[in-house]
């Protein structure tokens, strides 16, 4: 599995590993006596490990319980992500090794499910024979009978997406949980349409999830013991829900022509999701430039337990750029809305961004324009890219991917560089100050520590005392490495 990790963690090859990453999960060994054996390995982004829960939920109720081998496997599935080319690559390599698993074990299904399934469903199915089954994202509750249909000695397929899929009822199976964080799936989707991506082509239109059940998984979740969530979405601020309707384009639609009752905005949410308890942290992801409002930022400061941290991903520091990126915000907008940020929740509030570098026709100057915005925001962490090319989105269609591999390399090294010395910066304010820390487990390197993270959503280690897993713990930073705090307990 290292070799793996390695193989993945690729547009750093020769930047940095750290910081440019599509991660890769695979599911515990839960399986009872008498279960088929499941095994999900899921690349890419939190939503798409938050569906590998919903997946095992619905695989369970059919009697199949998971597996960490995929030797003892009767059921492979491939969560897959098509974010950048080399993501695709990856998951085709691991089809591969499958496929030879599966010459020993000809029983053995094998399912590529998410954002790659819609694209290369042909290909897979017919062309190479590489697998039985393909389900798009919207298509999970579909998974048992397309299952049954491979038993009968046919295909499975399923790539339709769906306008109001959100898989509210579904009960998630945590996986690789540490019992203490978990993910909770607000909305399904994205309505951008930023020329570089590929989302809203994988996922679809964007959806919201019925508040009231998204506050009943949180309860559930407080009560078996967890003590921190994550609100997940493409784009959380554009959350939008009715009891009439939960696709945010026919909302709106109904809004212009007609009273709609009960309409709960993000804010609303998180508020909701707050008040289940003063002892339960809320996390949420990913904020969009445009649409993040005041009235979240107000409602962060409102409530304790609302972590005071963002992922506002800016993607690129200079205007034309952004422009033709399809972001709908400039680099004055963006830069105003980190004031706001820096107002309304103060310095200490963590901010992060994604980036991609050498994105179509970008000249050295515009580069330069990304690197003095990181000089102004000094962000905590970024997720780093160069620039990818991908089939059917807007930026393929218009644009010459113009700018050579080895300048996007650069321009990324550069990118990354400049983000280190941030986050070493951002880490060593800390020093000296008392940070209250929910602790996750032990930590990587010593069982005589525990680690777990602030609000801000850093890392901190230190000596393990008296203090429990699970616990809130108030840790005095003495030091600081780029990515980690350490420090001493100051109480229980
Ligand atoms: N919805 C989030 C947003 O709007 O910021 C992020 C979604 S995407 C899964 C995560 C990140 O991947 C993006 O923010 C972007 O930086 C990067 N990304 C997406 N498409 C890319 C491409 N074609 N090439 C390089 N990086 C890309
Ligand atoms: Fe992709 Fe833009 Fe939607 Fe994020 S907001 S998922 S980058 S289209």
């Amino acid at each position: 599995m290292s070799d793996l990790i390695k193989d993945i963690n690729f547009v750093g090859e020769e930047v940095d590993k750290k910081a440019v990453t599509c991660e890769v999960k695979v599911t515990d060994n839960t399986a009872a006596e008498g279960q088929r054996k499941l095994y999900i390995e899921s690349y890419g982004c939190q939503m798409n490990f938050s569906d590998s829960e919903i997946v095992a939920s619905v695989m369970q109720e059919n009697n199949f319980g998971t597996t960490n081998d995929v030797e003892e496997a009767d059921l492979v599935f491939l969560n897959t992500c098509s974010i950048r080319e080399k993501a695709e690559q990856t998951v085709r390599k691991r089809l591969t090794v499958f496929n030879k698993i599966k010459k020993r074990k000809p029983g053995m299904i094998i399912g590529v499910l998410g954002c790659m399934a819609e694209r290369l469903k042909t290909q897979l199915l017919e062309e190479e024979k590489m697998v039985d089954i393909v389900a798009g994202p919207d298509a999970y509750r579909d998974l048992p009978k397309l299952v049954g249909d491979v038993d009968e000695g046919d295909k499975g397929v399923n790539v339709f997406l769906s306008r109001d899929e959100t898989y509210a009822d579904i009960a998630p199976i945590r996986l690789n949980s540490n019992g203490i964080t978990a993910m909770i799936s607000i909305m399904r989707g994205c309505d951008n349409m930023c020329s570089f991506c590929v989302v809203p082509f994988t996922r679809g239109r964007e959806r919201s999830r019925d508040p009231h059940s998204i506050v009943q998984e949180a309860k559930e979740l407080f009560e078996q013991g967890y003590k921190e969530v994550t609100l997940l979405g493409q784009n959380v601020d554009s959350y939008k829900w009715s009891g009439e309707e939960n696709n945010k384009a026919r909302l709106e639609k109904k809004e212009k022509e007609e009273e709609v009752e009960e309409v709960v905005n993000f804010a609303n949410l998180l508020e909701m999701v707050a008040q289940v308890s003063p002892e339960l942290r809320i996390r949420f992801s990913t904020s969009h430039p445009k649409d993040i409002t005041d009235e979240v930022l107000y409602t962060m400061k409102k409530y304790e337990n609302i972590c005071k941290f963002i992922h506002l991903p800016v993607q690129s520091g200079n205007s034309r750029v952004l422009d033709i990126m399809n972001r709908t915000y400039d680099r004055e907008w963006y830069i105003n809305r980190i004031d706001k940020i820096r107002e309304i929740l103060g310095n200490e509030c963590g901010v992060s961004s994604d980036m991609i570098a050498g994105f179509c026709t970008e000249t050295e100057e515009e580069h330069k324009d990304t690197l003095s915005l990181m000089e102004y925001v000094k962000f905590d962490f970024s997720y780093m890219f160069f620039y990818s090319e991908r089939p059917g989105t807007l930026a393929e269609k218009k644009f010459e991917d113009d700018i050579p591999e080895e300048v996007k390399k650069r321009r990324l090294q550069e990118i990354v560089t400049l983000q280190r010395i941030h986050s070493a910066e951002r880490n060593a304010l800390n020093v000296g100050q008392t940070q209250k820390v929910l602790i996750e487990g032990y930590s990587k390197r010593s069982q005589e520590h525990f680690q777990g993270r602030n609000s801000a959503n850093k890392v901190v280690v230190f000596p393990k005392g008296n203090a429990q897993i699970g616990a809130y713990a108030h840790v005095k930073v003495h030091d600081c490495t780029g990515g980690t705090l350490l420090g001493e307990l100051v109480e229980v």
